[in-house]
């Protein structure tokens, strides 16, 4: 069955570091006119049940997705991993893994900048939905709700900035783990935003060759957050590989400028993923 339209492939909700619920993540795709969406909160399925009831409601296309937390040395890699089976044990152990180190992470960056600003955990917890996966994003929320930082991307310019020193990471696999756990769960890989940075910090092509290997699908290369080089790179990594190419606006409600529908991918590479996928099926209207 083939889709008919664009879908944006690339969304977030408050199972994550979004501000609208799964449910009305979808409802704005429908009133957008999109054919349809993925839903990709970082590291949980939790969102899943509220935007399949929505999208069938709506008659609006859904990709049940996640966007997996990896990582290469100091390299954060996103895989977005579509139409996975969210009860796969391999998939399932790793991710309540890494939204469990996520948590930890968070409350000793919190008790660091606590140090020095008047923050504490639990100004955090009210800015997280309960059991969402905890990131930066609501310690900078709790940061603009103190009155530190003014919105979410000055926090992140500002006190949550690397530079300044209380950031570390999180437990994370390696990009072709990631890849593997998504291949394993029925799922279809493919590479996040890795335009969204400067040129020479685009993820080398050895790397891209490595997960090509391990079963990579496609290459997110259209994105809003794209540098003018990291762009370039990305579609140059996609045509060397001869990968599909996927466009989507990794949308966060009100937390990032992002609007949604504002990058979308075309229905034959759906089409293709729908085809690879066997986790879950899509919702198609
Ligand atoms: P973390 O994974 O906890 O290190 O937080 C990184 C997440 O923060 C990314 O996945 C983005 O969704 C979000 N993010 C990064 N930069 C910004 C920004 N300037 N404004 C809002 N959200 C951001
Ligand atoms: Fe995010
Ligand atoms: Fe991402
Ligand atoms: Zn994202």
């Amino acid at each position: 069955m083939a889709v008919h339209g664009r879908f944006d492939l690339h969304t977030h909700s408050t199972v994550s570091d979004g501000t609208e619920a799964p449910g009305a993540v979808v409802r704005q795709a429908a009133r957008a006119s999109l054919a349809g969406l993925a839903l990709t909160d970082h590291d949980s399925t939790a969102g899943w049940a509220d935007a399949i009831s929505a999208a069938i409601d709506e008659g609006v296309g859904l990709l049940p997705g996640i966007e997996l937390s990896t990582r290469s040395g100091w390299r954060s890699v996103h895989m977005l991993g579509y139409l996975i089976d969210p009860d796969e044990p391999g998939l399932l152990a790793e991710t309540g893994r890494i939204r469990a180190s996520r948590r930890d992470r968070a409350r000793r960056i919190v008790d660091s900048i606590g140090v020095d600003y008047p923050i504490t955990w639990d100004d955090v917890v009210a800015q997280t939905a309960p059991g969402a996966t905890v990131g930066r994003p609501h310690i900078a929320d709790a940061l603009v709700a103190l009155g530190i930082e003014p919105d979410r991307s000055a926090a992140f310019a500002g006190v949550l900035h690397p530079r300044r020193g209380y950031i570390e990471p999180h437990h994370a696999p390696s990009p072709a783990e990631g890849v593997a756990l998504i291949r394993a769960a029925g799922g279809v890989p493919v590479l996040a935003h890795p335009g969204a940075t400067r040129e020479e910090w685009v993820i080398p092509a050895e790397d891209v060759a490595a997960l090509v290997d391990a079963g990579l699908f496609g290459i997110e290369v259209d994105h809003p957050e794209n540098t003018r080089g990291g762009g370039r790179v990305a579609a140059d990594l996609a045509r060397r590989f001869g990968l599909p190419i996927t466009g989507s606006s990794d949308y966060h409600g009100t937390g990032k400028p992002n609007r949604l529908g504002d990058r979308t991918t075309a229905p034959e590479v759906v089409d293709a993923i729908i085809a690879e996928g066997s986790g879950t099926p899509p919702i198609l209207p």
